[in-house]
């Protein structure tokens, strides 16, 4: 059946998958969603478990990317999942923690964090969905970053055909880790860049050059187009469903479960991409019972969740786990669309009110919904240390903060409810990401100034293996130095561009 999707903002706005992928979002602001969820039963699941992620990969997207040929997918899926960008041959990893919590490692990928899943496949998602559009311009990917999307986009992009991608990332705001791993990039259709502020100043301005008239008007003369690699596209939205339903395979595949048992899913949410897609794959047919959203300081979706009431008018942390320090949750549009049953109006009025007061109350009925599918609860930096301390001390098991803060809301629940079902918790970056954060949960002894020597002494202590692309980015030549105010951002875009 051939797929369409259509705006969260307006049921009439009707696109095929290769259209949605490459207009990124929709003229009215909503985001694309497809009109109905392919089905998966058992056999299909059964079927899964006898393969590979790549074969897998290839069964699940193509329910969803119908416009794609049979060899376009296969060519996508197969250079974005190549042995030497994934550090195990699995692509994924999924292990057992303690008592029925499985760790999904999502960062096997060549920049150690989660966003590596899809970015990895994006390019060549978006590369293909041009050729099927007859679109023959070049495609300028423009991406603000407050750390792990940039370099996971940058390493995605880099040196992809018809392609080139810009990063702007705040001069103050990025860990010396992450700054390092996006000055360094390789590739010749890569541009890295500073900016004066922090990371809503380099939003707002790439922001204001996607809605620059002129300039894509200019960009157009030169057969070139914007588009967009963040969570809103819906090309970064299917390859994260894949990964929830091949580890539902894995753990059948391992007989820890029979194909048909329900599982629980644990997730650390920020944008509120990665457990959408968890969504996604039980309204499909995964046997999913309860979705476990994982929030830190920033809790705007724990009171969504136990309230109704989504208030961003509230005050900004910056945690230990940086990657979820938002206040916008951009896809949680897409779970209210389909809460409301795909009534365009009803989103179209909580997100009007969402920005007029910065406040929407949802009704009565999808609250109930809501709560039925979904367990929100928050984790404190404090907690976060003692979680890391905690698995490292009775199960030698290191993991970084943003995993924490699900490691930590999964005990919780368990604590709370009972309920006995098997969990998978997304665990969505190296440790070594976020060494100094990590090594200070794990040793009361002082800590070295340098970030590579903090690498070192994590080593020692915990006889993790440092990922190679973290450790050899001290020998590596520093390429992007420059650093603009964020009133000049229109003119650095232009000049990359046009000269
Ligand atoms: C982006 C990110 C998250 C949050 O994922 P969302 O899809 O935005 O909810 C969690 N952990 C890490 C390490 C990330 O980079």
């Amino acid at each position: 059946m051939e797929m369409i999707l259509n705006s969260t903002r307006n049921n009439d706005n009707k696109v095929s998958p290769s259209l949605a992928i490459l207009q990124g979002i929709s003229q009215e602001g909503g985001l694309f969603v497809p009109s109905y969820f392919p089905k998966i039963d058992l056999d299909f699941l059964k079927e899964l478990s006898e393969l590979s992620y790549i074969e897998r990969a290839k069964k699940v997207l193509s329910l969803y990317l119908t416009d794609f040929s049979d060899d376009q997918l296969q060519k996508c899926i197969s250079k974005a999942y190549s042995p030497e960008k994934f550090d195990n041959g699995e692509i994924t990893q999924l292990s057992h923690l303690f008592e029925g919590r499985y760790m999904l490692e999502l960062w096997h990928g060549p920049t150690c964090a989660f966003k590596d899943m899809a970015l990895q496949l994006l390019p060549h998602l978006l590369k293909t969905s041009a050729k099927i559009n007859g679109c023959e311009d070049e495609i300028i990917i423009l991406t603000a970053t407050s750390g792990d999307t940039g370099k996971a986009a940058l390493d995605g992009f880099s040196d992809v055909e018809g392609t080139k991608i810009i990063v702007f990332y705040p001069a103050f705001g990025v860990s010396d880790m992450q700054k390092r791993q996006m000055i360094t990039q390789e590739g010749k259709n890569v541009s890295v860049c500073a900016i004066d502020g922090n990371f809503d100043d380099a939003q707002s301005a790439v922001k204001t050059i996607f809605t620059n008239e002129e300039l894509k008007a200019e960009l157009a003369k030169n057969n070139m187009r914007f588009s967009s690699a963040n969570s809103i596209n819906f090309g970064r939205l299917v390859p994260q469903v894949v990964y929830y339903i091949s580890s539902y395979c894995d753990l059948v595949k391992n007989g820890d479960i029979n194909t048909g048992d329900e599982v629980n899913i644990c997730v650390p949410t920020g944008n509120f991409g990665n457990i959408l897609a968890a969504y996604y794959a039980k309204q499909m047919g995964l046997p999913v019972g309860k979705f476990i959203c994982a929030s830190n300081k920033n809790n705007v979706l724990t009171d969504f969740i136990n309230t109704g009431v989504y208030n961003k008018n509230r005050d900004f942390y910056a945690t230990s786990s940086p990657s979820m320090d938002i206040l916008i949750s951009s896809n949680l549009e897409r779970l209210l669309y389909h809460l409301y049953d795909g009534d365009d109006k009803a989103v179209s009025e909580l997100y009007k009110s969402l920005n007029e007061t910065g406040v929407f109350k949802v009704s009565d009925t999808v609250l109930a919904k809501l709560q039925n599918e979904f367990y929100g609860e928050f984790c404190d930096d404090g907690k976060v240390k003692d979680v890391i301390g905690d698995l490292f001390e009775k199960y030698s098991y290191l993991c970084d903060t943003h995993t924490a803060v699900a490691v930590g809301v999964c005990n919780e629940y368990k604590d709370k409810t009972n309920d006995a079902r098997p969990v998978i918790i997304a665990s969505t970056a190296n440790p070594y990401k976020f060494t100094k954060n990590v090594l200070s949960a794990v040793t009361d002894k002082e800590l070295p100034n340098d970030e590579y020597d903090q690498l070192d002494m994590l080593n020692k202590i915990s006889g993790v293996e440092i990922p190679k692309s973290l450790g050899e980015l001290k020998n590596k030549e520093i390429r992007f130095k420059k650093q603009i105010d964020k009133a000049d951002i229109t003119d650095f875009v232009k000049k990359s561009l046009l000269g």
